[in-house]
């Protein structure tokens, strides 16, 4: 069945493979970002070139008004919404005492509340044809500690709660909720470690790589899609065998 989905964070990293991946796949999708409109459009005008159908839309995913037109948008411009994908998120190091409210705000409204807000959006299409999906990403840091990165693990960690109990909540009505848990991926947010720690995670993951945004999109979408028909309230690590 042909997907109408709204990807968060799409105009860089891994929601930008995950947002190719579902056009060249027959998907409609939207294209979200917060700030780096050229970047989204860029890649919406390659993906139409491509004879893939996206459209883009700006909101933070944090602001439930922005996120609601951004549902009511691609319902005008595609139909129902059929499948979401929650990837929109903020990292950063900090000690757990150098934390300032304004930033443990920050990161729950990007990384939790906006997954709320945009999964309740397109729910209503969802509910209505007794079909979806819905993948959220996490991280591998959401299923085990990370040092100097307490809020941001604290954000992934309710994430996959928010995965399960949706998981359960949802299945009598044929929706699917799973999530996919990165381990490091070379992507802008990453870039601020530095290349000599990049190198040493690297060394750290079993495969002996960093990962790629498509790694990751190929997780999504097979979370997203009909192969994973009878998987709900999974959390998919794509890690490398970081965390086994
Ligand atoms: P990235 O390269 O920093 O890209 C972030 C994307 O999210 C950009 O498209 C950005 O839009 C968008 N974004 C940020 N805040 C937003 C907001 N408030 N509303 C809407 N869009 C927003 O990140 P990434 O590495 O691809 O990470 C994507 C997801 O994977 C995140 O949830 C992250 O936590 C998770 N993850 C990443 C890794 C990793 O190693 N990279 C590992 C585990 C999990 P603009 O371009 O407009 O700024």
């Amino acid at each position: 069945m042909e997907q109408t989905a709204i990807v968060t964070g799409a105009s860089r990293g891994i929601g930008r493979a995950v947002a190719a991946a579902l056009a060249q796949g027959g998907a409609r999708v939207c294209i979200n970002y917060l700030r780096q409109r050229e970047k989204a459009e860029e890649l919406a005008a390659r993906l139409t070139a491509e004879g893939g159908r996206v459209m883009c839309w700006q909101a933070d995913v944090a602001d439930r008004a922005a996120v609601e037109a951004m549902a009511d948008a691609v319902r005008r411009r595609f139909g129902p919404i059929s499948l979401v994908v929650s990837n929109a998120g903020i990292a950063g190091q900090l000690q757990f005492q150098d934390v300032r409210e304004a930033e443990w705000d920050r990161y729950f409204a990007v990384n939790v509340k906006g997954a709320y807000h945009v999964i309740q959006a397109a729910l209503p299409d969802m509910l209505h044809a007794h079909a979806g999906s819905i993948v959220t990403v996490s991280s591998m840091w959401g299923l085990r500690g990370a040092s100097c990165e307490a809020v941001y693990s604290a954000t992934k960690a309710a994430l996959i709660g928010l995965t399960r109990s949706l998981a359960l909540e949802l299945a009598p009505t044929g929706i699917r909720v799973n999530c996919v848990a990165p381990g490091v991926i070379n992507t802008d947010m990453v870039q601020v470690l530095g290349q000599e720690t990049l190198a040493s995670l690297a060394e750290a993951t079993p495969l002996g790589r960093l990962g790629t945004p498509e790694d990751v999109a190929a997780a999504v979408c097979f979370l997203a899609g009909e192969q994973a028909g009878f998987l709900t309230g999974q959390v998919l690590c794509a890690d490398g065998g970081f965390i086994v």
